[in-house]
């Protein structure tokens, strides 16, 4: 069992199998083009397997593919097959924006794939098209009607910003609750790759908003979810994720591995361990020690709302959120 120094069970593994995209979220990534990291330093499926196998053989059971954009690196059923031909009882999942998922998702769940979050900020096409930088909204929608209907469970996250997404936290609510699907609003995390101008929405205004049109009881935390649930009397359960807020890094389980090879003990902070050169010579002990280091040194909290500031350096295309 993987245990960090605050006591906390590190059983959950994010992995961004790329840092690239296809949409340009103003909250997440610059508009201009920048320098990828070059496709030959990336690992393989195989090598990120062989290091998936180190994790879930230390005790890790939630496994969540990510990116970047997860469903632009090729092949990805075949790599969720080998995790799910490896140990079937781990709890599979992937954060997607879901315009490629109509042709996919069928495949994916074939695969193996039991779960996925779909980031669903709007339904009008025009601000899909401000936020993501293109005409998206349509394949957005096909995609996720694609996914319920080959029966993966799918959740939607959606940050609400003002001036641009906040008077459609209700649609977006009703759209998801139609279709058995539950929402969790993602409090805006400032960080340096996001536009300067972006204003996130804080839980009390989210929530004001909401008593407006529903009533609903708080039922707190969840397990390790770093989402805080609320009960509609219609028995509906939505979530807000608030990284400003002390509990959520309470009860964090998670690590992180981007696309090159580095280890990520938190969310918010630079700090990382590489694993490739360990993999790359099928090192397993050496790969061992590093997860057990990156484990050993996991920050207690994130910054966000702390003294030093409320910015991360850490970009969510390459840490995958
Ligand atoms: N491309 C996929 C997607 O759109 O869901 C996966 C990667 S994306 C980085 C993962 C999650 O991070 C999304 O739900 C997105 O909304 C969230 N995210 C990205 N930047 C964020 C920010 N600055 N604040 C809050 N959430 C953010």
């Amino acid at each position: 069992m993987l245990i960090d120094s605050y006591d906390r069970v590190v059983d959950y593994l994010r992995i961004s199998v790329t840092e690239r995209c296809n949409f340009r979220c103003q909250y997440c990534m610059p508009e201009k083009p920048f320098s990828w990291v070059p496709k030959e330093n990336l690992l393989t499926f195989e090598e990120l397997f062989e290091f998936i196998k180190v994790t879930v053989d230390e005790g890790v059971n939630k496994i969540r593919i990510t990116g970047g954009e997860p469903l632009l690196r090729e092949d990805l059923d075949k790599f969720i097959k080998m995790i799910y031909d490896y140990k079937p009882s781990i709890d599979l999942a992937m954060t997607t924006n879901a315009f490629l998922l109509k042709g996919t998702a069928q495949r994916l769940k074939d695969a193996g794939l039991k779960r996925i979050n779909v980031s669903i900020d709007t339904l009008l096409p025009k601000v899909a098209q401000d936020i993501a930088g293109k005409d998206v909204l349509q394949n957005v929608l096909e995609g996720v009607d694609e996914a319920l209907r080959v029966g993966l469970k799918v959740k939607v996250n959606m940050v609400p910003m003002k001036n641009m997404n906040f008077d459609e936290i209700i649609d977006v609510l009703e759209y998801s609750k139609k279709r058995g699907m539950s929402i969790r609003f993602i409090e805006y995390m400032e960080n340096s790759f996001a536009k300067a101008d972006i204003k996130g929405v804080k839980s009390p205004e989210l929530l004001a908003k909401l008593a407006e049109h529903y009533k609903f009881s708080d039922d707190g935390f969840d397990g390790s979810s770093p989402s805080h649930y609320y009960t509609m009397d219609d028995g509906y359960r939505f979530g807000i994720i608030e990284p400003y807020e002390d509990d959520f890094c309470k009860k964090c389980n998670r690590i992180r591995l981007t696309a090159e090879g580095n280890l990520i003990p938190c969310l918010y902070f630079d700090e990382a361990m590489s694993i490739a050169k360990s993999i790359k010579a099928g090192d397993i002990k050496g790969a061992t020690e590093v997860l057990k280091e990156v484990v050993r040194t996991k920050p207690e909290k994130n910054r966000w709302g702390g003294e030093d500031g409320e910015s991360s350096n850490r970009a969510f295309y390459e840490t995958g959120g």
